[in-house]
């Protein structure tokens, strides 16, 4: 069907305070907000999000948790409650893993052990509160990613890494960024993804020239017209299951928004697909 790949949906459940403005970049980081519980935003949230993804039950869905987010009750409770109502319902929610801590690794001196342990971590938790929803895919915080990951991820049992944003706009700020670390852009980090045998997931861009267009682009102004009219381009075309998202031969598009995004608008937003 469709002339274009089919589309894999992927959600990150940040909160408020896991931006990378409050907390986990080197510089970026001003204010030490140290909140750890769950925001009123990502609650209403996630009852935006069941009303959204009741409707839409033939999407199949991937969910990037932070793993410290587990440690409190509530949003604990959101997630287990989405997932067995969805279920119930024949939906299909996966999870996967968006760090233990929301730490913008590539932004810091490479930490190979931190990095180790931090996915530890999150494995344990995240596994141990959804079960049969686990799937061991990883997407870095803020998409801060370097090379250095790649072998990281393999050792700890993950199989696809979907964190490359690859818009010309980025290549050139994170190869300017990185050159102490001697990495020149997401290129570099595709090739260690190949060579540690993780699946690389990119995520759209809009088409010419390629800017990015998924999560905070959704909402920027300018950008966020680009990119919103790139998405309806995949209105009509399938859904990707698991068996297209860990073929690495199959073709895929991947989107991602924030779970937070839909307590934007009083609550109203949806994310820009038209299909239902
Ligand atoms: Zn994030």
């Amino acid at each position: 069907m469709g002339l274009l790949p089919s589309i894999w949906l992927t959600i990150d459940t940040d909160d408020v305070f896991h931006h990378p403005k409050f907390q986990g970049h080197p510089k970026r980081s001003k204010s030490k907000n140290k909140e750890t519980s769950i925001s009123d935003d990502l609650k209403l949230s996630f009852s935006q999000f069941e009303k959204w993804h009741l409707c839409n039950l033939s999407m199949p869905i991937t969910f990037f948790v932070i793993g410290e987010q587990l440690e409190c009750n509530v949003f604990k409770s959101l997630l287990v409650n989405l997932l067995s109502n969805s279920k119930k319902m024949g939906g299909k929610i996966t999870i996967g893993c968006h760090g233990y801590t929301h730490t913008c690794w590539s932004a810091f001196t490479p930490n190979p052990a931190g990095f180790k342990k931090d996915l530890m971590k999150a494995k344990m938790i995240i596994k141990k509160s959804v079960g049969d929803f686990w799937r061991s895919w990883f997407r870095a915080p803020g998409g801060y990613i370097a090379p250095w990951m790649a072998e990281i991820l393999n050792e700890e049992g993950f199989v696809l890494d979907s964190s490359i944003n690859p818009t010309s706009f980025l290549s050139i700020k994170s190869g300017k960024v990185q050159k102490k670390f001697r990495f020149n852009g997401w290129k570099a980090v595709n090739l260690a993804m190949k060579k540690a045998g993780v699946i690389e997931r990119p995520w759209l861009t809009t088409f010419y020239p390629a800017l990015p267009s998924c999560g905070p682009a959704l909402h920027i102004p300018i950008l966020k017209r680009f990119a919103i009219s790139t998405w309806k381009k995949y209105s009509n075309t399938t859904y990707a299951n698991e068996i297209d998202i860990l073929n690495s031969n199959t073709e895929i598009t991947t989107v991602y928004w924030h779970l937070l995004d839909h307590s934007k608008k009083k609550g109203t937003w949806i994310p820009p697909l038209s299909r239902t």
